[in-house]
């Protein structure tokens, strides 16, 4: 594999990743919301992570930049990024259709929002967490850049830790004793370890 191979790889995944989850936003839009979370909050949010996931490994896709923080590429990292964005995006695909009409960009409640409990959601609270986490790793192994690779580990990071513990207050609030009975047979993204 070669350094251009695994920009593109990156790329397609992006797109790939678009096409999955637009069937799911057009819907999403179409939905009534109950009952939404702090908006600037989850904005700001949102932004970082697109910035991390998005806009800086997409600078140094097409330009190299930041050159300083570049480092040879290792075909065997390309593989291995592959490999896991490969399965982000099936997990991707999996979830959104688990998650169905209580899918939201944003920290929101639907309108007769239905608590999902099933499929992957048996063993784990955060599954769309764990596949923008594997997204994040993928791109970090694809992209020999000390900046654009780390860089959507970062800022997803900082989503996923602003926002997790906000989520499930939400989903306590809202489903109570359910919830908090779910919370305790499941872990938040990786089974049986957190
Ligand atoms: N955190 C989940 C869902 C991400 S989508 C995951 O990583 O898989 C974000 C929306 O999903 C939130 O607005 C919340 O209302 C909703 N949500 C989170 N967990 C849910 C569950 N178990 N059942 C139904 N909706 C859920």
């Amino acid at each position: 594999m070669t350094l251009a191979a695994a920009k593109l790889i990156w790329a397609f995944g992006c797109i790939a990743w678009f096409i999955i989850r637009y069937p799911h936003q057009r819907r999403a839009r179409k939905t009534l919301v109950a009952q939404r979370a702090a908006r600037l909050r989850e904005r700001v949010l949102l932004t970082i992570s697109s910035c991390g996931l998005g806009v800086v490994p997409l600078i140094y896709v097409l330009t190299d930049e930041p050159r300083f923080a570049n480092f040879s590429f290792q075909p065997v990292l390309g593989f291995a990024g592959t490999v896991v964005f490969a399965a982000a995006l099936a997990l991707f695909y999996r979830i959104h259709r688990e998650l169905g009409r209580s899918w939201s960009v944003t920290l929101e409640l639907r309108d007769q929002h239905a608590l999902v409990t099933d499929g992957l959601y048996r063993h784990l609270r955060h599954p769309m967490y764990s596949a923008f986490w594997l997204w994040a790793l993928a791109q970090a192994l694809l992209l020999p850049n000390w900046i654009a690779g780390p860089a959507g580990l970062v800022g997803f990071g900082t989503l996923f830790f602003l926002r997790v513990g906000r989520e499930e207050a939400l989903m306590i609030e809202t489903f109570g004793d359910e919830y908090r009975r779910y919370m305790t047979r499941t872990a938040r993204i990786l089974p049986g370890i957190y």
